[in-house]
């Protein structure tokens, strides 16, 4: 019997189970496959170095700035050299193995190959999860299961907590790594608003790779069809002016969903159970970035699973502390403000944000306003968003 069992050696499950481990207690770290690459945009704010200072001596390059674009390309551009965390963009298989040994060098045991489908049951109570292996199935027991393995999860859905996820509060993304010649700007990331509900984005790795992708959001994911619009995004012209000689080589690609209207408040916990990470929500609505609210989800279940084993209390009622935690409630509260600007952005056919950078452009006031709402989550003022629909 484990203290605690996890399904989803992710960035949300390897971080609970590294704080769970470090604290003495025995935690099983279920993974459907460590050689699996996240499909993902990989940028990741230096905030990460907090949670993982040992992150620092890969010495990944720093991005100081960002380019966003309108659909109709206006583009506004910030660099935040000496002024405030820089990001960094990570490749997925190397980031997650990463972080997955971190934890079990803390202690904790991964069981690869793993493929986690339902919970063990005894007198109506879950007690376990149960896996299927190369081998068979197999049982982990635990006093507390932390369900970590993001979109794709069997478990979440049947734990009562909450439903499966509906085709128009997701997004659906398409992404690749490219290596080649090109002009792009190595410190800085790009995010290209679309005219429809979606954005792109390009994140340079290093000189010659980079991270290429986009995606449809919410009611949008019922009209587009993902691959078209995968491949008119890298044939877009705006985008091909990056890239110059056009034989740049793709090293790889994925598609895959990601939740797109904040965390799933409602479903976070329950008797002797939690959920983390992409499997409850915690990716921001507007710029998609989920890998670092996932890793402060992760450390705050397990820092409420740490109290409720040491107080024998493992309840809905004690596990409640999740949710209750200042830096979940911020996410939650950031997420919400983030959601509501969403319709906004993408309405008339993203001329909405279009308009607000073209005045951005005129004036410094509502230029800063832009920075602070994409990049420190401050609501645009009222009279901006009367001024952008007037
Ligand atoms: C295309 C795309 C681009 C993105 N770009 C960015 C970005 O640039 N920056 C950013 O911060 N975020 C980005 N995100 C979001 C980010 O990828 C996620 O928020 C983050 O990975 C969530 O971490 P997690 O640990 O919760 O879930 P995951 O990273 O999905 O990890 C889940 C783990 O569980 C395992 N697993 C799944 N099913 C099972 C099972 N049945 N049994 C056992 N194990 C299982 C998986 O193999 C995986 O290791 C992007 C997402 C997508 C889809």
């Amino acid at each position: 019997m484990f203290d605690v069992v996890i399904s989803g050696a992710g960035p949300a499950g390897s971080k609970s189970a590294q704080i769970l481990a470090e604290g003495g207690f025995e935690v099983a770290l279920i993974e459907k496959d460590i050689n699996w690459r996240k499909p993902c945009g990989g940028a990741v704010s230096s905030r990460i170095f907090k949670y993982y200072p040992q992150l620092r001596k890969l010495n990944y390059p720093p991005n100081t700035g960002v380019t966003i674009y309108s659909g109709d390309y206006r583009k506004i551009k910030y660099s935040w050299k000496n002024i405030r965390d820089y990001s960094i963009n990570v490749d997925r298989l190397e980031f997650d193995n990463f972080v997955r040994n971190i934890a079990i060098e803390a202690g904790a045991q991964l069981f690869n190959k793993n493929i986690s489908y339902d919970f063990v049951t005894k007198n109506s109570r879950r007690v376990g999860i149960k896996t299927k292996t190369p081998s068979g199935t197999k049982e982990y027991l635990g006093k507390i299961l932390i369900i970590a393995d993001g979109m794709s999860s069997k478990l979440a859905p049947k734990s009562g907590l909450k439903g499966k996820w509906k085709i128009d509060e997701i997004g659906l993304c398409k992404c690749a790594i490219m290596e080649g010649e090109n002009l792009l700007d190595k410190d800085s990331i790009s995010l290209f608003f679309r005219a429809y509900k979606g954005y792109g984005w390009i994140f340079p790795i290093d000189d010659k790779r980079f991270n290429i992708g986009c995606g449809t959001w919410l009611d949008e994911n019922l009209n587009s069809n993902l691959n078209q619009i995968y491949t008119e995004f890298l044939n877009d012209p705006h985008i091909k002016k990056f890239f110059p000689k056009s034989h740049y080589k793709e090293i790889w690609n994925g598609a895959y969903p990601i939740p797109a209207l904040g965390v799933k408040e409602k479903s976070l916990y329950g008797d002797n159970i939690m959920i983390i990470g992409d499997a409850a929500g915690f990716v921001s609505p507007i710029s998609g970035e989920g890998i670092h609210p996932s890793i402060v989800s992760g450390k705050c279940a397990a820092e409420t699973a740490i109290e409720a084993l040491k107080n024998d209390d493992i309840s809905k009622q004690s596990l409640k502390k999740y949710k209750q935690h200042p830096n979940i409630k911020k996410i939650i509260r950031n997420f919400k403000m983030k959601v509501s600007m969403v319709e906004f952005l993408f309405e008339n056919k993203g001329q909405n944000l279009s308009k607000m950078f073209e005045l951005a452009d005129t004036d410094d006031k509502i230029r800063e306003e832009v920075i602070n709402m994409f990049l420190f989550s401050i609501p645009p003022s009222k009279e901006l968003l009367l001024k952008i629909q007037s």
